[in-house]
């Protein structure tokens, strides 16, 4: 899968793109990524990516002349699935979504900035637009690493045990178990016997138990759902 991020603000996907699982997927080749910086797509030598909002009012408003020029460059290159816009009013990202988003061979993530970009992007360049929840942040850059995290673990080969991933919260309707590791006894509190005992059938069974019980105290709309 390739994936490219579009920004004025390269410097802030930097560290996460390198680290963890992220960092190794890219190096075994699962992912490639790669974040281009909008104000090298600048009509002026000031490197200018954002104007004034015509009608007035506050905020700036990220150009068209950039994002055109750079998203077009990219897709004279290749065929992309999607060019997603991450912006607040968009439909809401879930794991749903980052399921099918995983089986994409191309995406492009355009990261606004400022109060917005100007609509004629999202008219005429952006086929999908993404949030991540009902807040406004700074910049698309932080929910483009959200989604970039959140679909890369996804692919095959990313996660050191890629079976874990099956019962991760949301993926199949229900929330995660509880997790314990070494030691048994740690300040009085005791890990579960059932745990301890090497019984498959017993764990697993008790693992289905935690998560219907978990989701039904804390997400009683995903227990309806299901
Ligand atoms: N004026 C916009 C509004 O009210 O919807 C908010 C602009 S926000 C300050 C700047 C940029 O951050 C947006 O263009 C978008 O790319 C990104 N952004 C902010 N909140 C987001 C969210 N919840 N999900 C995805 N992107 C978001």
């Amino acid at each position: 899968m390739r994936i490219d991020v579009v920004t004025g603000f390269p410097g802030l996907l930097a560290g996460p793109l390198d680290e963890s699982i992220l960092g190794k997927a890219r190096e075994k080749g699962i992912v490639e990524i790669v974040v281009h910086d909008l104000r090298d797509y600048a009509p002026d030598r000031h490197r200018t990516i954002d104007d004034a909002p015509y009608g007035g009012g506050a905020g700036m408003i990220l150009k068209a002349e950039p994002v055109f020029a750079l998203v077009e460059f990219l897709t004279k290159q290749r065929r992309y699935d999607d060019v997603i816009y991450l912006s607040a009013d968009g439909e809401r990202f879930t794991q749903s979504s980052a399921n099918a988003l995983s089986m994409k061979d191309s995406l492009i993530l355009l990261c606004g900035h400022y109060k917005g970009i100007d609509e004629r992007i999202r008219q005429s360049l952006v086929t999908r637009e993404i949030s991540i929840g009902d807040y406004v942040l700074t910049g698309g850059e932080l929910p483009a690493l959200v989604l970039i995290d959140a679909i890369v673990r996804l692919i095959p080969g990313a996660l050191h045990d890629g079976e874990s991933m099956l019962t991760d919260s949301f993926q199949d309707g229900l929330l995660d178990a509880p997790s314990f590791t070494r030691p048994p006894d740690f300040r009085g509190m005791r890990v579960p016997e059932v745990l301890l005992s090497g019984n498959h059938e017993e764990i697993a069974a008790w693992r289905m138990a935690q998560r219907r019980s978990r989701t039904q105290e804390r997400r009683t709309d995903l227990m309806e759902q299901t």
